[in-house]
């Protein structure tokens, strides 16, 4: 077998074909394999035509499914912008001010933002749901399931939408965007509100996935994670794998974490890369477990009843906890903590950029104000920021923070537009 599944604690290994999120002694899987391609392999497809090429999570298939290209589901997805900014973008520093009180821009001399909000359904969960998706047909699952602050319920619906599924999803109720829910109902999805926060939604749709047979797609499943790595080997290829010094990721489930320590290590072990850049994951303070275990060391691990503007990582009990940890000591990386106030403000600029991005997103560019200030990001350290959902997932949060002048509601005369404009 050259792809198998592994436990993360006691290293038991399981065989793909089985359905399975956890090991007999309770710790996450892992999908391994023993042959890694050449990155050359990956360069060659960027000219292609094929749909499996021109996705961005295909393009490097070795090294996420061994699967029979027939049966993939995918859109595509992927193969996502990367914005290359100076710093100080804009000249607007001084108008919007910087959370540092020092004076100068406080951020390294370029900043990368690699839009995953580009993604068909507007957020990263694209990449692990094409994988997810191909395994739960592959395995004859006839209805997927998931918990979800309202990317991964938008995303599982459409790709079982594609895949002929029946999907259903598990979100907290009144906590999802208006946007991601709506587009989850579109997309066909069967929606269960629960009345509870995320991590009770979370904990349901595991008893309920065991109880009733339904496939698991949350990213507590391996193949999900092994879709998410290729948001760094897309943004190593887009550098033509000279790799930055930092990837700074929001951090909610942890999920992506995980991933991107994975990809990392991956990437290193294979010879893609040959220096290993810093992971800095971040997370709202008002959301932060993953933060207070670092603070410790990481000698606990720390439930919360969470609460930010950033409901995409309102999230207390994140589910890749330990995978998380390891990619944080792997990749030498930091665990960032900002207030809603400081991602607020850094969303209006990525926003002001003509970027623009969701609540969540916006954490990278907070967190790299922070780490700049505090001396841990150094001036001419190339600093690649994920963004991870797309503009219009959140209006309401956009809405409630722009000022009421920016809309002047005039008669239909060129004398009203005059006086609106000469204000
Ligand atoms: C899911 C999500 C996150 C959190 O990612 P994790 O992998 O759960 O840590 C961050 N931002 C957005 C927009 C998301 O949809």
């Amino acid at each position: 077998m050259s792809e198998w599944l592994q436990c993360i604690g006691c290293g038991r290994r399981f065989d793909p074909s089985e359905v399975r999120y956890t090991c007999e002694c309770g710790e996450l899987l892992s999908v391994e394999r023993d042959v890694m391609p050449r990155r050359e392999t990956f360069d060659a497809r960027l000219s292609s035509r094929r749909t499996i090429d021109k996705s961005g999570v295909w393009r490097f298939r070795e090294a996420v499914l061994e699967v029979d290209e027939n049966e993939i589901v995918t859109h595509p997805e992927g193969a996502t912008r990367m914005y290359e900014r100076e710093s100080g973008v804009g000249g607007r520093e001084s108008e919007l001010g910087v959370v540092s009180s020092d004076p100068r821009p406080s951020t390294p001399d370029t900043l990368f933002f690699k839009h995953e909000g580009e993604n068909p359904t507007g957020s990263f969960k694209d990449r692990g749901m094409t994988v997810a998706m191909t395994q739960a047909k592959r395995l004859g699952a006839r209805a997927v399931a998931c918990a979800s602050t309202g990317n991964t319920s938008a995303s599982l619906a459409a790709y079982a939408a594609q895949a002929g599924l029946r999907a259903i999803v598990f979100i907290p109720s009144g906590k999802v965007s208006t946007g991601k829910l709506a587009q989850t109902l579109a997309y066909g999805a069967t929606v269960l509100a629960v009345r509870g926060d995320f991590d009770a939604a979370m904990q349901l749709v595991r008893e309920a996935s065991d109880r009733l047979g339904i496939y698991l797609v949350n990213s507590i499943n391996p193949f999900r994670i092994e879709g998410q790595k290729t948001i760094v080997w897309e943004l190593l290829q887009d550098l033509e794998w000279n790799a930055p010094d930092w990837i700074v990721v929001p951090a909610g489930n942890l999920g992506n974490t995980s991933a991107f320590g994975k990809a990392l290590g991956e990437a290193f072990d294979a010879g893609w890369i040959s220096t290993m850049p810093r992971l800095a994951s971040i997370q709202a303070s008002g959301a932060n477990p993953f933060y207070r275990s670092y603070r410790d060391g990481f000698a606990e691990r720390h439930r919360i009843t969470a609460e930010t503007i950033a409901s995409a990582i309102r999230i207390g009990d994140p589910v890749s906890h330990a995978k998380a940890v390891t990619a944080i000591q792997l990749t030498n990386g930091i665990v960032e903590e900002v207030t809603d106030e400081e991602l607020m403000l850094a969303k209006r600029e990525i926003d002001e950029m003509g970027i623009g991005c969701e609540p969540a997103s916006a954490t990278t560019l907070a967190g790299v104000r922070k780490l700049h200030a505090a001396g841990v990001m150094k001036e001419g350290e190339r600093v690649v920021c994920v963004l991870t959902g797309h503009l219009l997932k959140d209006t309401d949060a956009i809405l409630r923070n722009v000022p009421p002048e920016r809309t002047i509601e005039i008669d239909a005369t060129i004398d009203a537009v005059e006086r609106a404009l000469s204000r």
